[in-house]
């Protein structure tokens, strides 16, 4: 008897995360420093809406998170 599923499930956002390949200092640049192209690479990756909506749930404070600023994603928290 087969007892194994086989299910084909989407990839998480992390999984798809661009980031994974540049490290965490991308996307926590010291107070002062550009951002551009942290947000860059986020308007590339297929993970983004799920990153934002991860970093909104769990109230994530510091760096760059689905291509928005910490101070956008108090912005966005707000309007919502
Ligand atoms: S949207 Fe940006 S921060 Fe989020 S997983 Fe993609 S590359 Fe990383």
């Amino acid at each position: 008897m087969n007892t194994s599923t086989s299910t084909t499930a989407a990839p998480a956002w992390h999984e798809l995360a661009l980031c994974a390949q540049t490290g965490p200092d991308f996307f926590f640049p010291e107070p002062g420093t550009s951002l551009r192209d942290a947000k860059r690479l986020c308007g590339a990756c297929e993970g983004r809406a799920g990153c934002l909506e991860y970093a909104l749930t769990h109230d994530e404070r510091f760096g760059v998170w689905g291509g928005l600023s910490e101070r956008e994603r108090l912005a966005l928290r707000q309007s919502r």
